[in-house]
């Protein structure tokens, strides 16, 4: 791998406007990505909505991008990505959106900034980022400050409550 290459994974949602068709757009336009190469892609899932109730059933998935754009640069990528999509942001947080992406992780950096923390600050408690996450990275371990601290993908996702989320079969 090039020195500059950092893979990262990227969680991807929608319950809006055909989501299974807007999930997939998304990883078809993340794979014409500048200076990045999907890698890998997890199945697709079908999940209940977190936050308020009155909303559709989300899909979710989640890719490995091997890139050697910076976290901010990403970001701001996947940014343009939902808003091509047609993401409308509004007030209610975890409401009903077009397409969500969302950096999980971006190698083994730790980021605190206004605009961007990763690792995810949900990842360890979101079935649909943990399940998916550890179909395609069941061996990754979060990095921490405190190498004894570093935690297992797989043993997140094998702790994880269950709420009734399915791995969608498609042809
Ligand atoms: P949640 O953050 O709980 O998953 P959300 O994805 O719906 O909710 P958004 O409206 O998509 O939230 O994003 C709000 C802001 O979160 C973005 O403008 C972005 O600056 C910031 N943000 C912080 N960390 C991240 C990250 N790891 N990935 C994507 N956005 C992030
Ligand atoms: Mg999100
Ligand atoms: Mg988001």
């Amino acid at each position: 791998m090039h020195p500059n290459t950092t893979i990262a994974y990227i969680g991807l949602g929608s319950n809006l406007a055909e989501p299974i068709k807007q999930v997939q757009a998304a990883i078809e336009a993340l794979k014409k990505l500048a200076q990045s190469h999907v890698i890998k892609v997890s199945s697709l899932y079908l999940s209940k909505p977190m936050g308020p109730q009155d909303q559709d059933d989300y899909i979710n998935a989640v890719i490995a991008l091997e890139t050697k754009l910076t976290p901010l640069e990403l970001l701001d990528t996947l940014q343009s990505i939902e808003n091509k999509a047609g993401r409308v942001r509004k007030e209610n947080r975890w409401g009903a959106r077009i397409l969500d992406l969302d950096i999980i992780l971006f190698g083994n950096e730790i980021i605190n900034t206004e605009r961007l923390i990763v690792p995810h600050y949900g990842m360890k408690t979101r079935e649909f980022v943990l399940l998916p996450l550890a179909e395609i990275a069941t061996d990754l371990m979060l990095p921490s400050l405190v190498a004894a601290d570093r935690e297992s993908v797989n043993v997140l996702s094998q702790n994880i409550a269950n709420n009734a989320m399915i791995k969608l079969q498609l042809n």
